[in-house]
């Protein structure tokens, strides 16, 4: 029994971990040189960073059970994380209860009903079954127009643009998920000298157990013969293959078994989900740029919703320099993701210019710039109905990834690790009982 993973991303990498210690032949195909997906770093002079920031939260227990399987547990450290809000000319420190008092951009009112909603929102026991109420519509009824306004629409839109049907489901997890907080601020996890140790040490038991894994092999088209799966066609030429696992949103889309074999009519695509597009710029240089915060909201006239200072979260001395990243979530019609890594990169560092006066561009020593098409799903009212499970209608044809239950209310390494995991062990359930039969 051969099965084929498509992308070598964390989702790929869990499913080719889990299924190549028990079941049959496993080949993974990526088309990047590189493992790792989103969670893929650059090597940067002489250590490896992220392309995108990333950090786990206490409740991402799967993805710490696979850190100790591969004895990583040492390398995992949990530091505490300065978050401000840059707001009407300057930036709110907002992690001490005598920061939050300070903030002037709420009245003591406003804050006390922030305070109220918030902890409201932690004592749910299912914030799922907000899956049909407007995240804006919570808020208003919980707060008042002024908290809206003033503190959630612009996190909205930094997260999500100009979408306005986004879920209180998802908001009101997100707010349960980051309740790991001490007095000086949220206490964040990360693999100290990168997450690229865990696509390693991933990549690494998953060939000692068989599995072949070609990277810079594109999937362009998936091959289905009387509800079957009989391969799929790649770069390299045809694969024939009793069960094919897609991890990534683009082939979910684009390559519906029904689109694949030629028929159509009958359903368009079986992912209905919207996803964002993200553009990410690192800039490392000398100094650092925000003293002390390793994350800042951003409510001004600029094309990105947040600065990262990695370097605030971990030490200086990791690297050698300081790093921050810039982060936009936007949309393929959105012009800011028309336009050349170059022309962005200007674009992020005379927005930087205008909000920290005493930052000018010549500091930076260099940058790099990813932009992603498919890298976190929209989480509209009604989300919940269109998860793609993990087995679909046409035998041998599984999915799992940013689409799948897991990753619901909000996509993380975490969920993609546990739904590759849970999708291998349905390929093995079945592979079982055709067996017996
Ligand atoms: C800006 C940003 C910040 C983030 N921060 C965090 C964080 O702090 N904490 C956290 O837990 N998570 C974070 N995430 C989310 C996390 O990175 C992802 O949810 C997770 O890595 C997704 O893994 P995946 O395998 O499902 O998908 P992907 O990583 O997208 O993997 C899909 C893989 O398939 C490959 N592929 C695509 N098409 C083909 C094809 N036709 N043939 C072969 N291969 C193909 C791709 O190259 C890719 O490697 C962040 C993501 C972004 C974008």
């Amino acid at each position: 029994m051969r099965t084929v993973v498509i992308g070598g991303g964390l989702a790929g990498l869990s499913a080719a971990y889990f299924l190549s210690a028990y079941d049959g032949e496993v080949i993974l195909l990526e088309e990047e040189k590189d493992l790792g997906g989103l969670a893929g770093s650059y090597a940067q002079g002489g250590y490896f960073i992220e392309k995108f920031y990333h950090h786990i939260f206490s409740s991402d227990v799967f993805i710490q059970q696979i850190i100790k399987e591969l004895g990583l547990t040492e390398k995992l450290e949990w530091r505490t994380a300065s978050i401000g809000y840059y707001m009407d000319g300057k930036i709110h420190r907002l992690n001490t209860p005598l920061e939050i008092l300070r903030f002037d951009q709420l009245s003591f009112f406003d804050k006390v009903l922030l305070v109220k909603a918030v902890l409201s929102a932690r004592r749910l026991k299912d914030p799922f079954a907000f899956d049909d109420v407007p995240a804006t519509r919570w808020v208003i009824e919980k707060t008042n127009r002024s908290v809206y306004e003033n503190f959630f629409e612009p996190l909205f839109k930094g997260k999500f643009g100009e979408y306005e049907n986004i879920s209180a489901a998802w908001l009101l997890s997100r707010i349960k998920l980051r309740s790991n907080r001490t007095l000086k601020g949220e206490r964040l996890g990360y693999l100290r000298g990168g997450f690229q140790q865990l696509v390693d040490k991933m990549a690494e038991k998953i060939e000692s157990q068989g599995c072949e894994m070609r990277r810079g092999c594109e999937v362009t088209r998936l091959v289905i013969a009387n509800n079957k799966v009989e391969g799929v066609e790649t770069t390299e030429g045809f694969l024939a293959s009793d069960n094919v696992i897609i991890t990534t949103p683009s082939l979910s889309k684009a390559l519906s078994p029904y689109r694949a074999c030629g028929v159509v009519g009958q359903s368009p695509t079986i992912d209905k989900i919207r996803y964002q597009c993200t553009i990410c710029a690192l800039f490392g240089l000398e100094r650092s740029l925000m003293d002390g915060i390793y994350w800042l909201n951003i409510k001004a006239d600029v094309p990105f919703g947040a600065i990262i200072e990695h370097t605030n979260l971990l030490p200086r001395a990791d690297y050698g320099e300081r790093l921050f990243y810039v982060v936009s979530y936007v949309q393929e019609e959105d012009e800011l993701w028309k336009k050349s890594d170059k022309e962005i990169v200007d674009l992020y560092l005379e927005g930087i210019e205008k909000l920290i006066h005493d930052f000018h561009r010549e500091e930076v020593k260099w940058w790099e710039l990813t932009k992603a098409r498919f890298t976190a799903p929209v989480y509209e009212l009604g989300y919940k109905n269109k998860i793609i499970p993990y087995s679909s209608h046409v035998e041998g044809l599984y999915l799992a990834g940013m689409f799948s239950s897991p990753n619901y209310p909000e996509r993380s390494m975490d969920g993609s690790l546990r739904a590759g995991f849970e999708c291998a062990r349905e390929v093995m359930k079945k592979g079982k009982r055709e067996r017996v039969k």
